[in-house]
C-alpha cells in the first residue's frame, strides 16, 4: 500500500485526457498571461460562489497581501489574527507594517474564537482575518456583525475550504469566502481546488475594492503605464487558469470524496477515549480539507512515529502557535489569552485524507490506529 497524505497522481490520472486537451490549447495558442482562460475562469469561480467578483492572483498569500492594500490598511494598523493558524495571514499583515494581534481560537473548531474579538480591540484596530481551518467555516455571522458594529473590515482566508457553505442564524446560506468584505483563496496543489504549481484569487462583492484588487495586482495600474496606486506583480497564469477550469466542475465531488472518508473515519474512531475526532458545527459544512484528531496530552508524537513505523503517514498542522513564532518576536501584540492555540500545537494530528483514497487504505489507516498501544 503507498498511503499518501493528498495523492495528486490519482486524481490527475482520472483527469488526464481533459487536463492535457486544455494544456494542449494553452500551448497551441500561445496567450501565457492573460489569455481567455483566466477571466474565463474568475467568472466561473464567481459564478459558483454567487459573488460578483472574484480577482485571480499569483498565490493565496498575495491574494492576502492584496485584501489588506486594497481595504487601504496603513502601516501601525492593528489587524487580528487567529493565535492557531497558517503563518501567511500573520506575515502579510507584519510585511505590510500593521501589527498583528493574536486572538485565541475555539478548542472544537480550531477557528478564531468570536466572544474573544472584541475584547483585544483597540483605537487603531481595523480589519479581522477569519481563517476557515481544516475545511470548516469561522463562526462568520457573529464575526461579520462584531466587525460591522465596530466599523472594521473582516477578511476570510478561504485557502482550505473552498465550496463549504455557511448557514446564518435565519437559514439563509452563502460560500465559505463570500460572507466578508473580502475573501481570499489558493490553488495551490494540496488545496481543495488545485492547479499544478502558484495560484490564487480574492472574492468580494463590493465593485470598488474588487477594481482595487485588480490593479494592486497588475502593478497598481488601470492604463498601462499609468500607476495610479502602489501595487504588485501577481497573476494567475493561463495554464493554471486552464487546469482550474478543468477542475472546477469537479470540486464538489472532490469534496464530497473526502466527506466520505472523514465519515469512515469518524465511525470508527469517535467513541476511542485517546483522541478526539473534529466537531463539525450547525452554521457549516465540513469540507475535511485535513482530518485532524486532538490525541490525549503526551501521546502525540508517541502515536505519529507508531503509524510512521506501520506505512502511514500524518502530520502536525500545526505545531507551533503564531505568539511562539520567532518571526514576530517584539511586534505583534496579545489580543486574549492563548492557552487553546498552545494546547493544540501540541495535540493536533492530521490523518491522510483526499479525492483518491481507496476502501482498503482508509481500513488499514483505521486498523493500525485501534493497534496502538494494544499490540
Ligand atoms: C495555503 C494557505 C495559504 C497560502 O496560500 P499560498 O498559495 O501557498 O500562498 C494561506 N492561508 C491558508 C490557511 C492556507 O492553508
Amino acid at each position: 500500500m503507498d498511503i499518501q497524505m493528498v495523492d495528486l497522481r490519482r486524481q490527475n490520472q482520472r483527469l488526464r485526457p481533459e487536463l492535457d486537451r486544455a494544456i494542449g490549447e494553452v500551448i497551441d495558442e500561445a496567450h501565457f498571461i492573460n489569455g481567455p482562460q483566466v477571466k474565463r475562469f474568475a467568472d466561473r469561480l464567481a459564478e459558483y460562489l454567487s459573488v460578483p467578483y472574484v480577482v485571480p492572483c499569483g498565490n493565496g498569500t498575495d491574494a492576502l497581501q492584496i485584501a489588506l492594500m486594497a481595504l487601504d490598511l496603513r502601516p501601525g494598523d492593528e489587524v487580528i489574527v487567529p493565535a492557531f493558524t497558517y503563518v501567511a495571514a500573520a506575515e502579510v499583515v507584519a510585511l505590510l507594517g500593521l501589527i498583528p494581534v493574536w486572538v485565541d481560537v475555539d478548542p472544537e473548531t480550531f477557528t478564531i474564537n468570536p466572544g474573544l474579538v472584541e475584547g483585544a480591540f483597540s483605537g487603531k484596530t481595523r480589519a479581522i482575518v477569519a481563517v476557515n481551518l481544516f475545511g470548516q467555516c469561522a463562526n462568520l455571522e457573529p464575526l461579520r456583525r462584531i466587525a460591522d458594529d465596530n466599523g472594521v473590515y473582516l477578511i476570510e482566508d478561504n485557502a482550505q475550504s473552498l465550496g463549504a457553505d455557511y448557514r446564518f442564524a435565519d437559514g439563509q446560506v452563502r460560500k465559505a469566502g463570500t460572507v466578508g468584505h473580502i475573501g481570499t483563496t489558493s490553488f495551490f496543489p494540496s488545496k481543495p481546488l488545485a492547479c499544478f504549481g502558484d495560484g490564487g484569487a480574492l472574492m468580494t462583492s463590493d465593485k470598488r475594492w474588487a477594481e482595487r484588487a485588480k490593479m494592486i495586482a497588475t502593478h497598481g495600474q488601470r492604463v498601462k503605464y499609468h500607476h495610479e496606486l502602489l501595487g504588485c506583480n501577481s497573476r494567475l497564469d493561463t495554464l493554471q487558469a486552464a487546469i482550474l477550469e478543468v477542475k472546477l466542475p469537479h470540486l464538489a465531488e472532490f469534496n464530497a470524496a473526502r466527506q466520505s472518508v472523514a465519515a469512515r473515519y469518524h465511525a470508527a474512531l469517535a467513541d476511542d477515549p485517546r483522541w478526539i475526532t473534529p466537531v463539525e458545527r450547525s452554521y457549516s459544512t465540513h469540507l475535511y480539507h485535513q482530518y485532524t484528531l486532538r490525541v490525549k496530552a503526551g501521546q502525540r508524537d508517541d502515536l505519529r512515529e507508531y503509524l510512521k513505523t506501520k506505512g502511514v503517514p500524518s502530520m502536525v498542522y500545526y505545531p507551533l502557535p503564531m505568539q511562539k513564532q520567532e518571526a514576530f518576536y517584539g511586534f505583534a501584540r496579545k489580543g486574549s489569552t492563548l492557552g487553546v492555540a498552545e494546547e493544540l500545537a501540541n495535540s493536533v494530528l492530521s490523518l491522510p485524507i483526499h479525492t483518491e483514497m481507496t476502501d482498503e487504505e482508509v481500513a488499514y489507516i483505521i486498523d493500525m490506529l485501534k493497534h496502538y498501544g494494544r499490540e
